[in-house]
């Protein structure tokens, strides 16, 4: 990596570069594509106050079919949220994997295909400068090659910010957040960003990314 203090993503229920098991694609072979969705404002419901428990967690309607839709379209599904009530001190990383059981119970109650492939988080402090927290790339990088080395039946190797060379087109990948912060991690890694109505969510910037 390319400093030794660099602060990475860590990930939902697992460690970072553990085997990823991935469900098969409803049409088939993988071409290479991602959808690396934001989570508050994009699959449910934000709040200033942070969701912070499963009681809060609040699925915004027709996101099941969206995420399902776009599983379809042959992309794989990478949630990048930033979730810094960890490094604050609020709750544990625990807590929040409650919370993404729950998310993925409920999308799967509505939709058999709404898959979430990967889910990536930073549970740094904004003031800790870190790699993995938006707007800086880092989750971004992680997600590609943690889903790549599976698809390939690999142990990823993963490598980070001017480490990771020869990287693959992202051309036919997006992200999609209800942030300036979302756009601009999309544009510090180069991949396409959509920013949807946080009252919306992923429903409002669909038909935009299946129409290109
Ligand atoms: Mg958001």
């Amino acid at each position: 990596m390319a400093c030794d203090c660099m602060l990475l993503p860590h990930r939902d229920g697992n460690d970072l570069d553990s085997p990823l098991e991935l469900h098969p694609l409803p049409n088939g072979v993988w071409d290479g594509k991602i959808a690396y969705l934001d989570r508050d404002g994009v699959l449910n419901k934000g709040s200033e106050n942070y969701i912070n428990s499963i009681d809060e967690l609040v699925i915004l309607p027709g996101v099941p079919n969206s995420v399902a839709a776009l599983r379809e379209a042959g992309f794989r599904i990478c949630v990048v949220t930033n979730q810094s009530p960890i490094g604050r001190g609020i709750w544990t990383s625990k807590n929040l994997n409650s919370i993404h059981i729950k998310m993925r119970e409920l999308l799967l109650e509505e939709n058999s295909n709404a898959h979430l492939d990967l889910i990536l988080y930073s549970p740094y402090s904004p003031w800790d400068g870190a790699w993995a927290r938006k707007p800086n790339p880092g989750m971004l990088e992680a997600g590609r090659q943690i889903i790549s080395a599976s698809e390939n039946n690999i142990i990823p190797n993963l490598k980070f910010d001017t480490d990771w060379e020869n990287r693959p087109d992202e051309s036919t990948s997006v992200m999609v957040g209800d942030r300036n912060v979302d756009m601009a991690a999309a544009s510090n890694f180069g991949v396409r960003g959509f920013r949807c109505d946080p009252d919306i969510g992923l429903p409002d910037v669909l038909a935009k990314i299946l129409g290109d």
